[in-house]
C-alpha cells in the first residue's frame, strides 16, 4: 500500500487566472500549506485534451446541471430545462472556454491531498465561495452572470474531486515521466511517526 503523502491531484488554474496574473498567488498557498509539487506545466489545452478533462460523462453532466438550477431556484427564477441539457451546453461552454488561452496545470502531492486542496479552493461559484477560499478571494462570477454571457463560471482553478477523477485527469494532463519524485525540507517533520 502507498504512504498517506503519496496521495495526489490535478490543480490546473484556467485561463482567468493565468490572464489575471495569479499563477504565483495561488500555486504559492499550495506549497506553503506544505504539498509538494510533483509536476507542473503551461499548458495550451487542445479541444481533445479539453474534452477528455471535461468527459461526456452523464452523471457529471446531471451534476453540472443541477448546479446551475438550484442556484436559479434559490432567487425564485423559472427553469425547466433538464439539467442534462444544461450539462451539455455548460460542457460545450467549459471545453471551448479551457482552450481559449494556456492553463497552467500541475500536480500536487500530499496527505489529504484532494480533500484539502478541494476545501481551499471553495465552492464552485466565486460570489458564494467563503472568504479565504482562492475562488472566494479572488473572484466575484456567478450562475447568473456567467449564463447571461453564455459562457461557464470563470472560476480561476479546477481541482481533482476524487481519487478516481484524479487519477483519470493527471494521465490527461501529464506523462509519466513528467511527475518528480524528491524531497521537501519538512518532509520529515510533517510525516515522522512516533
Ligand atoms: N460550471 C458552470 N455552471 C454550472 C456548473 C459548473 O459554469 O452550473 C462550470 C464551472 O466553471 C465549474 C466547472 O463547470 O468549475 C465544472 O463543474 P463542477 O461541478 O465539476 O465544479 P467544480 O468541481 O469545478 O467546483
Ligand atoms: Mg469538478
Amino acid at each position: 500500500m502507498k504512504h498517506l503523502k503519496e496521495e495526489k491531484t490535478l490543480v490546473v488554474l484556467k485561463p482567468d487566472a493565468v490572464q489575471r496574473a495569479l499563477v504565483g498567488e495561488i500555486l504559492s498557498r499550495f506549497e506553503r500549506t506544505g504539498f509538494k509539487i510533483v509536476g507542473m506545466k503551461m499548458a495550451y489545452a487542445s479541444k481533445e485534451l479539453a474534452g477528455e478533462h471535461y468527459a461526456d460523462d452523464e452523471e457529471w453532466l446531471i451534476s453540472v446541471g443541477e448546479k446551475t438550477k438550484q442556484s436559479y431556484a434559490a432567487k425564485g427564477i423559472a427553469n425547466d430545462e433538464e439539467p442534462k441539457s444544461i450539462g451539455q451546453r455548460i460542457r460545450q461552454q467549459l471545453m471551448d472556454f479551457i482552450s481559449m488561452s494556456p492553463t497552467v496545470a500541475f500536480v500536487l502531492e500530499g496527505n489529504d491531498v484532494i480533500n484539502k486542496v478541494r476545501v481551499m479552493i471553495g465552492g464552485t461559484a466565486p460570489n458564494s465561495a467563503l472568504p479565504g477560499t482562492i475562488r472566494g478571494d479572488f473572484g466575484f462570477d456567478s450562475y447568473g452572470l456567467a449564463d447571461a454571457a453564455g459562457r461557464p463560471i470563470q472560476n480561476l482553478i479546477h481541482a481533482s474531486d476524487s481519487v478516481e477523477s484524479a487519477k483519470r485527469e493527471i494521465a490527461i494532463w501529464f506523462k509519466e515521466d513528467e511527475l518528480h519524485s524528491y524531497e521537501r525540507v519538512d518532509e520529515a517533520l510533517n510525516y515522522r511517526i512516533a
